[in-house]
């Protein structure tokens, strides 16, 4: 499948990034305008999905794996215990400005209760 998007061009290492985050399904780098003092995306390695709503069955496991990697990686760095916050944009409405599926990690302060 194409890959051809900003994050496809992190994927393939053509322009730079702060990589934090790799396993055979999933990257995950800092973003680049941080909302928070720890702002991570994961992305799918594999396949480039515009959006949530184009999710097929058959790829719902890459939503679980996003997940967990965000999780692996908040332990790892130690703020699982404090939390934090994943988020998924879907379109334009909620923002959506990068059409490859990917899930914001917010964490390092309290963020406030969501909606609010
Ligand atoms: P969205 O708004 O689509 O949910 O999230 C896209 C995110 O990608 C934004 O938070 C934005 O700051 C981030 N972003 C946009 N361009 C770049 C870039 O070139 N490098 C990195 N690391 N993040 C980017």
């Amino acid at each position: 499948m194409s890959q051809d998007t900003l994050f496809g061009k992190i994927i393939r290492r053509e322009i730079p990034a702060t990589i934090v985050y790799e396993d055979d399904d999933v990257l995950g780098f800092k973003d680049i305008a941080p909302q928070a003092p720890v702002h991570v995306l994961f992305i799918p390695k594999n396949e480039a999905i515009p959006t949530l709503d184009d999710v097929q069955p058959a790829q719902a496991h890459l939503i679980g794996k996003l997940a967990l990697a965000a999780a692996e990686y908040a332990r790892r760095e130690g703020f699982a215990q404090n939390g934090y916050r994943i988020v998924m944009n879907c379109r334009e409405d909620a923002g959506q400005t990068v059409f490859h599926i990917h899930l914001h990690l917010l964490a390092g302060a309290p963020l406030g209760h969501f909606g609010t």
